[in-house]
């Protein structure tokens, strides 16, 4: 039953089994009728929770496009989300384009694929910024309503994701690298994140994987 909490309603919550494990799906909608989900793996109680905060990427995470890492994220994101046994990812369905909408990114990855250029001089090129992660002001909300740990481990490799969250209000406690093996994606997929790294704040961590033992990840219930 749709339920108004502030800016968000809750339009409904069930349980979503997927490859990497079970979930609580909860669905809400912004006000101005934007969906935000929120897919629940919290098992046990502990003082922090592992946070995946990721905009929707059609061609990535639907189309399993090999010309983005979106998919391989995704998938790496549910997987350590459920070994951790307390994550949750916060996902935004309507902001494909990095933020910009998916007629943004249709528009961008032909200029890419005209010019042979990156995604940060496509985006140059149209006069926008490289991304727009204004939606991520609502995530404090979401994790209140969820009702999880307030402080986060937040598993990402884009620090301008993590100043958004902080800003925000979100107590980031350990960021956690999630680099995907270059190896699975396209020339494409490889050049983007290469002028990635080169021309934005992207943080590449390209001596180390993170480490997703399940021991690794019980060392995120200890406060530091
Ligand atoms: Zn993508």
């Amino acid at each position: 039953m749709s339920r108004q909490y502030g800016q968000l309603r809750e339009v409904g919550s069930h349980a979503l089994i997927t490859k990497s494990g079970e979930f609580i799906c909860r669905a809400f909608e912004i006000e101005t009728g934007e969906p935000v989900v929120a897919l629940v793996a919290v098992r046990k109680k502990s003082q922090s929770c592992l946070l995946r905060v990721q905009l929707a990427c059609l061609y990535g995470h639907a189309f399993g496009s090999v010309d983005c890492d979106c998919g391989e994220q995704l998938t790496m994101s549910l997987d350590l989300l459920q070994r951790s046994g307390n994550g949750v990812l916060v996902y935004f369905p309507s902001r494909d384009g990095r933020g910009f909408g998916f007629r943004m990114k249709v528009i961008l990855t032909e200029v890419e694929q005209e010019l042979g250029v990156g995604p940060v001089t496509a985006a140059e090129r149209c006069g926008i910024p490289y991304e727009d992660l204004e939606c991520l002001a609502i995530v404090p909300e979401v994790l209140r309503l969820i009702n999880v740990a307030p402080v986060v481990d937040v598993l990402t490799d884009n620090p301008e994701k993590i100043a958004r969250l902080r800003s925000a209000g979100v107590v980031v406690r350990r960021v956690i690298p999630l680099i995907v093996d270059e190896r699975h994606l396209s020339n494409v997929g490889r050049r983007e994140l290469q002028e990635k790294a080169s021309r934005t704040n992207t943080e590449r961590f390209s001596d180390s994987r993170p480490d997703i033992s399940p021991t690794a990840l019980d060392d995120s219930d200890r406060l530091s």
